[in-house]
C-alpha cells in the first residue's frame, strides 16, 4: 500500500467492517518507532479493491448483506505466510498468500469455505449427499491398486489423463456426485462446496467470475491434449463425460441447484 492511498485504504477497511463484518487486518501503515517511516507491507489499493467487490458480489448473490453477514458470521482477512495455496479459510478467518496476489475466484472460494465452516463444515456434507456423493478412502485404495484410477498408484502423475480427476481418484478418497466443474487430486467435498458456490455465483452473470467459471466448462469440448484456457494440458474430451453439463448448461447440475436451494432459504441450515 502506498502511503498516499493511506485514506483511501482506512475508509475501505471501515465500509468492510460496516457492511459486512468483514475486519481486513492492515500490515502497512506509519512505523510506530518513527511515524515519518512508511511501511507498505504486502497490499495493493488494488487488492483491496478486489476483495471488497468479491465480498459485495457474494452478498448480492445470497440477497443482501445482513444475509451475508449471518451467513459467515463476520471474518478476518489477513495476508500471511500459506506456502503455495493461494488462500486459506476457517471459520471467521480468512488468509491470503504473500507470495503473489489473488483473484476474485479465490477470494469467492475461500469466503465459501468461511461460510461451510461457520456451519460447522455441514454445508459441503449436505452438498455431498444432496449430488449422490460419498467419501470413501478404503474404495479408492482398491480403485487405484486395481488400475481403476485415472492415477498413479501413490498419487497423480504429470500426465495427461493421470491427474487423478475421475470419481473417488484423489487423495481424500471424495466419490463426487453428478458433475462438478472439474476435480483434481486435491478434491474432496469442501473443494466441492467451494467451487460449487464460486459456480454459481459466477455463472452467466456477467459479473467478474463469469469469464472463469465459463472457462471451467468450455474446456471439455477440446480435444484431447489440448491446453485449456488455464493453461493445463489434459485429455479433455475424455473428461466430458464427468465434467460437461448437459447441453454446456451449468444451472442442469445438481450442485448448481444445491446453492440455489441454500440461498434461497429452501433448505434448512442450522
Ligand atoms: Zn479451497
Amino acid at each position: 500500500m502506498e502511503q498516499t492511498d493511506y485514506q483511501y485504504a482506512q475508509a475501505r477497511l471501515a465500509q468492510l467492517k460496516t457492511d459486512y463484518q468483514v475486519e481486513v487486518l492492515a500490515d502497512w501503515g506509519h512505523a510506530t518507532t518513527d511515524p515519518n517511516e512508511w511501511q507498505p507491507g504486502s497490499w495493493t489499493r488494488a487488492e483491496l479493491d478486489r476483495l471488497q467487490d468479491a465480498i459485495c458480489l457474494m452478498a448480492n448473490i445470497m440477497g443482501g448483506n445482513e444475509r451475508f453477514i449471518r451467513n459467515l458470521g463476520g471474518v478476518t482477512v489477513r495476508k500471511s505466510d500459506i506456502g503455495s495455496h493461494a488462500g486459506e479459510a476457517l471459520s471467521h478467518r480468512v488468509s491470503f498468500s504473500t507470495k503473489g496476489s489473488f483473484s476474485s475466484w479465490t477470494v469467492a472460494h475461500e469466503f465459501a469455505h468461511a461460510w461451510d465452516a461457520n456451519h460447522g463444515w455441514r454445508l459441503s456434507r449436505r452438498l455431498e449427499r444432496y449430488t449422490g456423493g460419498f467419501t470413501s478412502r478404503t474404495l479408492a485404495l482398491l480403485k487405484r491398486l486395481a488400475r481403476l484410477s485415472d492415477s498413479g498408484p501413490f498419487g497423480p502423475e504429470k500426465q495427461p489423463g493421470r491427474q487423478g480427476r475421475r470419481r473417488g481418484c484423489n487423495r481424500a478418497g471424495y466419490f463426487y456426485g453428478d458433475r462438478p466443474s472439474g476435480s483434481n487430486w486435491s478434491f474432496n467435498r469442501l473443494e466441492d462446496f467451494a467451487e460449487s458456490v464460486a459456480m454459481y455465483a459466477g455463472w452467466e452473470r456477467g459479473n467478474e467470475l463469469s469469464q472463469h467459471a465459463h472457462n471451467r466448462i468450455i474446456r471439455y469440448q477440446l480435444k484431447n491434449g489440448d491446453k485449456d484456457p488455464f493453461h493445463v494440458v489434459d485429455n479433455w474430451m475424455d473428461y466430458a463425460e464427468c465434467f460437461y453439463p448437459e447441453n454446456g448448461d451449468y444451472t442442469k447440475t445438481r450442485r448448481w441447484q444445491f446453492v440455489d436451494d441454500l440461498i434461497n432459504g429452501r433448505m434448512e441450515v442450522n
